[in-house]
C-alpha cells in the first residue's frame, strides 16, 4: 500500500510531525517533492509545543561561529515564513520583536557582558549596555536590585503552538498528507544498503525515495535500529505559565537558569529546567518552585499573578548542543535533520529551507561540516546535556 499522492515526484517520508518535520515537508512541497509526514502521537505535541519560542539561543557566545551563521540564516527567514502562514492560513503565529534583556545582580555567579558583548558586535546583533535606571525605564517592575542589563532589541519570539496549528495548516491546504498515529519502527534497507523506505508498528511498509529522520529526541533509538549513533537524548524542561496584566513585562527577561517570556496578552511563560532524566514524564513541585523563586526575584511584582498551568518537553539534546543535518554516507536514501535541542524553534525556517533544498538536490549554501552526523561525539559541558539529577 502506498500513502503517497500518484505521479512521478520524489517521494519523500518524513518521520515526525514536529516543528522540524512538518516545516521540511511543507517547504518540499513547495519544491516540487511529495512528502508525507509520519506521527507517532499527534503532530506538534512534543517538543515544538511545549518550547518557549525565544528566537535566539541562550548564550549564543559559548558556540561556535558555524552555529550562528545557522542561527542567522534562520532567523532572517522568520518574516518571510510568518507572512506565508498569514497568507495561506489566515493565521497568526504571534511572531514580535519585543527584545531580549540579561539583568545583573550585585552578587551574580555568571557574568557574560563581556563575552556578550563581544559577540554581539562580531556578529552584528544590535545591543545596548544599561544603567540601573535606564534598565527601570524599560522594565518598571523589575527588581530594585537589579544594577544594570544589557538588552537586544531585536530579538524575537513566537508562540510556539500557534506556529504549529498554523503550519498544520498549510499542510492541509497544501494537501501533504499527514498521517497521525503511525509509528515507525523500522528504517527499510534495500539489497545494496540504501535505506528505500519504513515500517509501521501495524506492519506497513511504505516505500520511499528518501526518508529524513526528524524524530526530535526519539531519533537516536530510530537510527540504533539500524545500527548507526546518533547520540540524540530527551533534556526535560518543565515550564510554568503566569497570568497578569498586559505589558507588566515587555521584553524576555534572562537571568541564570530562568527566563521570563511575556505574550501579547498578559501571559508570561517561566522556563525552564534542563533534565537529564530520560523520557519520565510530568512536572514536579520543587522545579516548578524554583521557578517560581527565580521569577519573584527578577520581578517581585508577579507574586501576585496567577499560575495558570505547567507542563513539560523533552528537547532533542546533543553532546555539543548542536543538531545533526545532513545525508548519513553510509546509508544513501537517509537524512537526518534532529538534536535541535534548546534551539529548534528558532532553527525551524533555516532548518526547513536547508534540508528540503538538500533532499531536492540542492547543495547548501553555509558550511555544514560542524553539523555533519557522523561527526564525532565530544560533550561540551557548558552546551551539551545537563548533569543527571
Ligand atoms: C521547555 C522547552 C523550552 C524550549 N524553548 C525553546 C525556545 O525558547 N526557543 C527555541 O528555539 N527552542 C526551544 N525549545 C526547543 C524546541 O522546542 C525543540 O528544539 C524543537 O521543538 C524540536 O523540534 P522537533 O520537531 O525536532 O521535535 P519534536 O517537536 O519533539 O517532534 C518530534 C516528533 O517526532 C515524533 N516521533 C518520534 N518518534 C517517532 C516515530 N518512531 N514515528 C513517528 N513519529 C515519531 C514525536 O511524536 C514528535 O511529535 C524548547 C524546548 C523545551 C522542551
Amino acid at each position: 500500500m502506498t500513502v503517497f499522492k500518484p505521479g512521478d515526484k520524489k517521494r519523500v517520508v518524513v518521520i515526525g510531525g514536529g516543528v522540524i518535520g512538518c516545516l521540511t515537508a511543507l517547504y518540499l512541497q513547495r519544491l516540487g517533492a511529495n512528502p508525507v509526514v509520519l506521527e507517532k502521537g499527534k503532530t506538534g505535541s512534543e517538543s515544538s509545543w511545549a518550547g518557549a519560542g525565544i528566537l535566539c539561543p541562550i548564550h549564543p557566545w559559548l558556540y561556535p561561529d558555524s552555529f550562528t551563521h545557522l542561527i542567522d540564516d534562520s532567523l532572517a527567514r522568520y518574516p518571510a515564513l510568518n507572512d506565508m502562514l498569514l497568507e495561506l492560513t489566515g493565521m497568526e503565529i504571534e511572531w514580535r520583536n519585543n527584545g531580549l534583556l540579561i539583568p545583573f545582580f550585585a552578587d551574580d555567579h555568571i557574568h557574560h557582558r563581556d563575552q556578550a558583548l563581544a559577540w554581539s558586535d562580531r556578529f552584528g546583533w544590535p545591543v545596548e549596555e544599561l544603567d540601573a535606571a535606564q534598565t527601570r525605564e524599560h522594565e518598571p517592575a523589575i527588581s530594585a536590585s537589579v544594577n544594570g542589563a544589557l538588552l537586544w532589541p531585536e530579538v524575537g519570539q513566537v508562540r510556539n503552538p500557534r506556529l504549529l496549528a498554523a503550519v498544520r495548516k498549510a499542510l492541509e491546504i497544501c494537501s501533504v498528507v499527514v498521517r497521525e498515529q503511525a509509528e515507525v519502527v523500522a528504517l527499510e534497507k534495500s539489497a545494496d544498503g540504501a535505506i528505500c523506505g519504513v515500517r509501521l508498528a501495524a506492519g506497513e511498509i511504505i516505500a520511499a525515495d528518501a526518508v529524513l529522520l526528524a524524530a526530535g529526541s526519539w531519533s537516536g533509538e530510530l537510527a540504533q535500529q539500524i545500527g548507526m549513533i546518533l547520540p540524540v537524548e530527551p533534556v526535560k524542561g518543565q515550564i510554568v505559565l503566569l497570568k497578569d496584566q498586559p505589558g507588566k513585562v515587555n521584553h524576555i527577561i534572562k537571568h541564570d537558569d530562568a527566563y521570563l517570556v511575556p505574550r501579547i496578552d498578559g501571559h508570561i511563560l517561566v522556563g525552564a529546567s534542563m533534565e537529564r532524566v530520560g523520557f519520565q514524564r510530568g512536572t514536579s513541585d520543587d522545579v516548578v518552585n524554583r521557578l517560581l523563586e527565580s521569577t519573584w526575584r527578577i520581578m517581585p511584582g508577579l507574586k501576585g499573578g496567577d499560575i495558570v498551568q505547567q507542563w513539560m518537553g523533552f528537547r532533542p539534546g546533543t553532546p555539543d548542543g548542536m543538531p545533526y543535518l545532513g545525508p548519513v554516507d553510509e546509508y544513501p536514501g537517509l537524512w537526518i535533520a534532529t538534536g535541535h535541542y534548546r534551539n529548534g524553534v528558532a532553527l525551524a525556517p533555516g532548518t526547513a529551507e536547508l534540508m528540503s533544498r538538500w533532499i531536492m538536490g540542492e547543495s547548501p549554501q553555509l558550511d555544514m561540516f560542524d553539523f555533519r552526523v557522523n561527526r564525532p561525539v565530544v560533550e561540551k559541558e557548558k552546551v551539551g546535556f545537563p548533569v543527571a539529577l
